[in-house]
Formats: C-alpha cells, structure tokens, sequence
C-alpha cells in the first residue's frame, strides 16, 4: 500500500499559522528591542526601583516613575534665584533613600535651603524657649 502523505491543512489554515509565526517574530523582536533600550537607558541614568520608594495614598503615578528612570532637573531658586540642576543622585536619594514625597521637587539652591534649615531651627528653639519661660512662670 502507497503511503499517503497527510492533508494538507485548508489555505485559510495555513494562513493563519503563517501569520502567528510573523507576529510571534515581531513581538520577539520587539522584546529584543525594549530590552536593549533599557540597557542603554540604565547606562546612561539612574533607574527607579519603585519598591524604595516612601508610600504615598495618591492614585497618580509621578512622571519619573512612569518613565523608569530619572533625568538632571534644572530649577530657579525660590529664593534667590539662580538656576541649579537637580541632579538624578539627588532625586534618587530624596524619593529612595530618604522616602521624600514622590511629587516634592526641588525649589531651593543648596545654600538657601541651608539658610532656610538654619532659619527654623532658630526659629523653633524661639518658641520651644519661650514656651519653657511661660510654664516656669505659671508655676
Ligand atoms: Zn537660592
């Protein structure tokens, strides 16, 4: 007996199969590519590990998380003024290190914001003594 080879599966068959095949290609390939652009991105910046972050009860998702990586942010100084760089190392330590708020950016330069620290430190000592004079002399 002649062996038979088996059917061919319909045209409409075939052609389904055939495109599975090119989409599954380009979904590799696709793949490949955001692989490769996330290894270029993490040479070139800092990434987010959103696990490091502080908690937040907002239901938005801050630009720098959804990107997935941060970026050098120049800002004028509330203060004074001047323009200065927000670097990545910053903002990585802000939001990851210090669990910072996720939507507070940067307003003031480093020497103002030490002026400023210094300001209510004083400020607080002020009303923290001036509290202490008011209970000694109630007693
Ligand atoms: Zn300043």
């Amino acid at each position: 007996m002649k062996d038979r080879k088996p059917a061919r599966p319909p045209v409409l068959e075939r052609r389904r199969l055939k495109r599975g095949a090119r989409e599954a290609k380009v979904a590799r390939e696709e793949e490949r590519d955001r692989g490769r652009r996330l290894r270029e991105i993490a040479k070139a910046h800092l990434l987010v590990n959103p696990a490091n972050l502080g908690p937040n009860n907002s239901y938005g998702v801050p630009e720098f998380v959804a990107r997935g990586y941060y970026v050098d942010m120049p800002f004028d100084c509330r203060s004074c003024g001047i323009v200065q760089v927000w670097t990545e190392t910053q903002q990585k330590w802000w939001y990851e290190t210090a669990k910072g708020d996720v939507w507070a950016v940067a307003v003031l330069c480093r020497p103002c914001r030490r002026r400023e620290k210094a300001r209510r430190a004083e400020a607080r000592e002020a009303h923290l003594s001036g509290l202490a004079a008011k209970g000694k002399a109630a007693i």
